[in-house]
């Protein structure tokens, strides 16, 4: 049975694995991505037809991350598992917001009214902005600078 402190502790583990990789994805976002990795990346700034690019081999390492974590705390139930229930939950939430809501690859057609998911989706076409691999903006995804919020929520999620 779990301990209401055990309990506690996963769920700070959790929140704490959340956490970690946004600050992570955005490290590696900036110095890797955009820097040694751009082959790779660029492939999703200079968007071509087809549905798969060859920069979603990241979203393959960043889920990989979360399940070999998953696996190596499964038997013991440790720290492992609860850090990597935190990555995996952020994996699905950066999906969420990047593919699906940001790049529509689901035919996503709705439109998310409220101010800071408006604000989350206009950093990321300001990242977007820059297609060469000269100096960028807003490499997180979740965290992002305030000023691209609206004053008021739009009825486009497209910014102009
Ligand atoms: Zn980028
Ligand atoms: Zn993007």
């Amino acid at each position: 049975m779990m301990t209401f402190t055990t309990f506690l502790s996963a769920c700070a583990l959790i929140i704490l694995g959340f956490v970690l990789m946004e600050c992570f994805v955005y490290g590696f976002h900036k110095y890797i991505m955009h820097g040694i990795l751009w082959k790779i990346h660029q492939t999703h700034h200079k968007k071509g037809k087809g549905w798969f690019e060859l920069n979603d081999v990241f979203l393959v390492f960043f889920a990989s991350l979360g399940i070999g974590l998953i696996f190596s705390g499964l038997s013991s139930l440790d720290a492992r598992l609860w850090l990597g229930c935190g990555v995996s939950i952020y994996g699905m939430t950066n999906f969420f917001f990047h593919d699906i809501v940001i790049h529509r690859r689901m035919r996503w057609t709705y439109s998310i009214r409220n101010r800071y998911v408006q604000g989350l989706i206009r950093a990321h076409h300001a990242h977007h902005k820059h297609i060469d691999n000269t100096e960028g903006e807003e490499y997180g995804l979740l965290v992002f600078n305030p000023k691209h919020i609206p004053a008021r929520v739009s009825s486009s999620q497209i910014p102009e």
